[in-house]
C-alpha cells in the first residue's frame, strides 16, 4: 500500500494489530491499550470522563438540593443522639461560663433592651401579663404578706416626709 512510506513501518504494524483486535486506539487520546470488546477509551480517559460526569452531575440544581436536604436530615438526626446532645449541652454551658462570653452577652442584652421597639414590646407584654387572672391573684397575695405591707407603709411614710420637706423648703 502506497499510503505508508518506509517511516510508517511502526504505524503499519499498529494498524495490523488493531485490525487483528489485539490493541485499540483510545477514542479521546493517542494511547493504545489491550483490546477488550466494547472498550473504546483508555483507563485514564475513562476515569477522567467519569470524574467530569460526577462533577457535572453534582452541579445540577436538583442534585444539589437533594444533597442539602440529606445533609440537613443527617445533622438533625445527629444532634438528636443522646450522647451528642449531652456533649453539646456541656460545651454550651462551659462556653457561657467564660468571662469574655458573659461580658459580651451582658453588653448585647443591655443594648438590646435599649432599643425602642424592644422596650415597646416589653411594655406591651408586661401589661398583658399583669392582666392575667392567675397573675393578678399572685400579685394580690404577694402584697398581703406582712413584710410587703410594712415595706409599702415605710415607702409611703418616706414619700410623705420627702414631700413635706419639699413644701417646707419652698
Ligand atoms: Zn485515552
Amino acid at each position: 500500500m502506497e499510503i505508508f512510506n518506509e517511516d510508517d513501518e511502526e504505524i503499519k504494524k499498529l494498524m495490523i494489530r488493531i485490525s487483528k483486535k489485539e490493541i485499540t486506539l483510545c477514542e479521546t487520546c493517542d494511547a493504545f491499550f489491550d483490546y477488550v470488546p466494547q472498550k473504546y477509551t483508555c483507563d485514564e480517559c475513562k476515569a477522567k470522563r467519569k470524574r467530569e460526569y460526577v462533577r457535572e452531575y453534582n452541579q445540577r440544581p436538583e442534585v444539589k438540593e437533594r444533597e442539602r436536604k440529606r445533609r440537613r436530615k443527617y445533622a438533625r438526626e445527629y444532634y438528636q443522639r443522646p450522647e451528642v446532645k449531652e456533649r453539646e449541652c456541656k460545651r454550651k454551658r462551659e462556653r457561657y461560663q467564660r468571662p469574655e462570653v458573659k461580658e459580651r452577652i451582658r453588653k448585647y442584652s443591655r443594648e438590646y433592651y435599649q432599643r425602642p421597639e424592644v422596650k415597646k414590646r416589653m411594655r406591651e407584654y408586661a401589661r398583658e401579663y399583669a392582666r392575667r387572672p392567675e397573675v393578678k391573684e399572685r400579685i394580690r397575695k404577694y402584697r398581703q404578706r406582712p413584710e410587703e405591707r410594712e415595706r409599702r407603709r415605710e415607702y409611703q411614710r418616706k414619700r410623705y416626709l420627702r414631700l413635706k420637706k419639699l413644701r417646707e423648703e419652698e
